[in-house]
């Protein structure tokens, strides 16, 4: 173990503060390290393992794929990602989709469509993409630029330029930006995960749509974290009753395999054309064959449970002991503790055999959206535990 962690140390670059764990396996909600210990895992790798580790279904399906055909390139038609695009349209009403290996990429591949598509309809000029504060949108250069925290900024600039950022919730500085830039698109997450589990006002995120409609702006929604099935319905837009022009999603898309999916409507789907865009890997075979398992399995019975699920941790940890607040939505929960940190309630959780995610001063809860009951009830249990003591 100390090898692993020396080697690591040495070799790996140091981007990453990791716990003091290694996890070497993993079934369903249950992860297990080197020497053994189990821990239920309410992380599920920050939302991506979407029925858990090694989910039978999904395996076989990529091990299928990955013994019929790896890879080819996009000069080729392939049948997996057609499938997985096709079930995508059909599952939001939308029309084309552009696949990547990220959310980055997804979210790259959404400023350039609402670019373009400004660039054709409304002028050259017209390039500004607005986010709101506090957002997380990726860490390319570009999707930095997105994302309206100063934290991501320092030390990486001059970022691309043409982006504005706007408090959330707030619809009349939104309009003051849109009366004082020229511009292309409007990006926002129903429910801002890294931010700290932020879910906007229902009425903000109406109003953000009303004016991309009525300014002929392209609407994107940040769906990497928020996306398939995690909150409870196929989109967290789908909740408020808006249209977005351009969905990005990737993090539980492939339930554990790379892959980033820019979905467009009608509006925009014809925007790119050859040569705009691609992506070597983009809806490589097997990522997309693993994918196409975990959407065709996100239906309405497993929404009821994920709400279900939802209700049951919203209903024990707020205003318990040493809980200031829970925030959040579906399978998709903050924490704030008071009188601990959120890390060291996670920490505590770790010894305890349960693995939580951080986000900003929260205690953040991502499992698998099938995480049986039973491994729910008992991780429940030990962070209410772990705050109240
Ligand atoms: C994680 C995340 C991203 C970036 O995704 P990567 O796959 O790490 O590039 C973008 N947007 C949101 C909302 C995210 O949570």
């Amino acid at each position: 173990m100390t090898d692993l962690f020396v080697n690591d140390k040495t070799y790996i670059a140091n981007t990453y503060s990791r716990f003091d764990i290694a996890i070497s396996s993993g079934k369903g909600s249950v992860a297990e390290d080197y020497d053994g210990k189990e821990y239920i895992d309410m992380g599920s790798g920050i939302g991506v393992t979407s029925f858990g580790y090694c989910d039978e279904e999904w395996a076989e399906a990529v091990t299928k794929q990955i013994n019929t055909l790896q890879h080819t390139s996009n000069l080729y038609y392939t049948s997996p990602c057609v499938n997985l695009a096709k079930l995508l349209c059909e599952k939001t009403g939308m029309d084309k989709v552009f696949f990547g290996n990220s959310g980055a990429e997804a979210n790259e591949c959404a400023i350039k469509v609402a670019r373009k598509y400004a660039c054709e309809n409304k002028g050259e000029d017209y390039y500004t993409i607005v986010t709101l504060d506090n957002s997380f949108h990726g860490r390319t250069l570009t999707t930095l630029a997105a994302t309206g925290q100063d934290k991501y900024h320092e030390n990486f600039q001059p970022l691309t330029a043409g982006f504005v950022h706007t408090p959330a919730n707030d619809i009349e500085a939104l309009k003051e930006v849109v009366r004082n830039n020229k511009v292309a698109g409007i990006m926002i997450e129903c429910v801002q995960g890294e931010g700290g589990v932020n879910a906007l006002d229902g009425d903000f995120i109406r109003g953000v749509d009303d004016i991309c409609k009525e300014n002929d702006i392209v609407f994107i929604v940040d769906e990497v974290q928020t996306g398939n099935g995690r909150t409870g319905k196929m989109y967290s837009y789908m909740h408020f009753g808006v249209s977005p022009d351009v969905v990005t999603t990737a993090k539980g898309l492939g339930g554990g395999l790379p892959i980033g999916a820019c979905i467009m409507a009608s509006k925009v789907s014809h925007v790119l054309g050859y040569g705009d865009h691609g992506s070597t890997y983009g809806g490589n075979p097997v990522a997309s064959a693993g994918a196409v398992s975990i959407i065709s399995r996100l239906d309405d019975e497993l929404f009821g449970e994920v709400t279900a699920k939802s209700k049951y941790v919203f209903d024990e940890l707020t205003g318990a002991k040493g809980i200031s607040s829970v925030s959040g939505l579906g399978l998709m929960i903050g924490i704030l503790p008071e009188g601990k940190t959120a890390s060291q309630v996670v920490s505590e959780c770790m010894k305890k055999g349960v693995l939580c995610l951080t986000a900003k001063d929260k205690v953040r809860l991502l499992p698998a959206l099938n995480i049986p009951w039973e491994c729910l009830k008992k991780a429940v249990a030990v962070i209410k535990e772990v705050c109240g003591e």
